[in-house]
């Protein structure tokens, strides 16, 4: 009975010193991948600096370089000080036009254009980053200097696929009311005949959502060979009229959230619509 419980306990005696020598073992290993990981300055922190610019450049292609995404340049036209000093029309021209102007002015409301605009820009941006595009302004402010010639060469620049530009009608009709689009013109030495033909694509589903998502009236597309941003821009196309700012009804509905929803809204989908037709084209 007695060596019974004796070797009961050496038994437990060897159980205990076997379960202690595990735990050393493991307590050392942790300690010595510990050690590792700390004194290794020079290897394990570096690795984790790779993982992150790893992120980043996932986070930058799929943000800013993904050239799968169509990217946009939205131009919120004219700016707070015109500058009436003279520019090249056109690559191939010698004609000149005035670099940037203040646009016209709402004859109820005596907002300006550039005011107007630059708000419709913020809202197509946002309508366009939901549906996944890329988008870029030439202006995120009144208090700027950029020319209608700058405006258009950013296009290319920065790798934008299209170029849009924001702008209002004025009138001496004050009748005069609707939406139209300005797109480059065909049979002119300075503009790329399937430019113009790409464009044209682009400004007729715009001005048709847009005239359909607003309501107002749809005068359609007109093809300008005197827009200076038009005619240096190197990629398609479109100038929006989102209305007649010389009427006064117009006017006041353009100063509504609600009505520069819908045009950004309007002008968003005409932009979805063509890239799907591109894509379709593309199969
Ligand atoms: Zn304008």
């Amino acid at each position: 009975m007695k060596t019974n419980f004796t070797k009961i306990n050496e038994y437990l005696f060897f159980i205990f010193a076997f379960l202690l020598i595990i735990f050393f073992l493991r307590s050392a290993t942790y300690n010595f991948s510990g050690f590792s990981s700390s004194a290794g300055d020079g290897t394990a922190p570096s690795s984790t600096a790779e993982e992150d610019a790893l992120k980043e450049d996932t986070k930058a292609s799929s943000a800013d370089h993904n050239p799968d995404v169509p990217k946009i340049l939205i131009d919120p036209g004219h700016q707070k000080e015109a500058d009436y000093s003279r520019e090249n029309a056109a690559p191939t021209l010698n004609s000149t036009v005035y670099k940037v102007a203040t646009g016209t002015r709402g004859v109820s409301t005596g907002v300006w254009e550039y005011e107007l605009v630059l708000d419709v820009a913020f809202k197509l941006e946002s309508e366009l980053k939901e549906l996944g595009y890329q988008v870029a302004l030439t202006r995120d402010r009144h208090d700027v200097h950029i020319t209608n010639k700058e405006r258009g060469q950013m296009a290319k620049e920065i790798g934008a696929d299209i170029l849009v530009s924001l702008h209002a009608d004025g009138s001496s009709v004050t009748a005069a009311q609707g939406v139209s689009v300005l797109s480059p013109a065909f049979n002119v030495s300075f503009i790329d005949a399937d430019r113009a033909a790409v464009s044209k694509t682009l400004s007729t589903l715009i001005v048709d959502e847009l005239a359909k998502a607003t309501g107002a009236r749809n005068r359609g597309v007109h093809f300008r060979n005197n827009l200076s941003i038009l005619n240096w821009s190197e990629v398609p196309s479109a100038l929006v009229e989102m209305g007649f700012m010389s009427n006064p009804e117009e006017d006041k509905k353009m100063q509504t959230q609600e009505y520069q929803g819908k045009i950004a809204r309007g002008i968003a989908s005409g932009i979805h619509e063509y890239f799907n037709a591109i894509a379709d084209s593309e199969e």
